[in-house]
């Protein structure tokens, strides 16, 4: 099983965007939950951490979205295996 990495701070893009037309959102809290703040309008939910998994689609590296699968922690270049 993949694992996911993200941190707090982290913008993001899930499956389905929020009402507001926006979807780009802010991870906030890293935890059992996973709090969010949408970029469009500001408002905040949170969401189970295995629904965020589920959901989340691309994460932003520098100036670019990146498929999370494709991301990878800023350390990962000590710890190779
Ligand atoms: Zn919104």
């Amino acid at each position: 099983m993949n694992r996911l990495y993200y941190e707090e701070g982290d913008v993001v893009t899930l499956k389905k965007g929020h009402p507001c037309g926006e979807n780009l959102w802010k991870i906030l809290r890293t935890g059992v939950d996973i709090k969010l703040a949408c970029m469009g309008c500001d408002r905040t939910i949170w969401m189970a951490r295995m629904d965020f998994e589920k959901r989340v689609r691309k994460i932003k590296e520098g100036e670019k979205m990146v498929a999370i699968v494709h991301h990878l922690p800023k350390d990962a270049s000590n710890e190779g295996e």
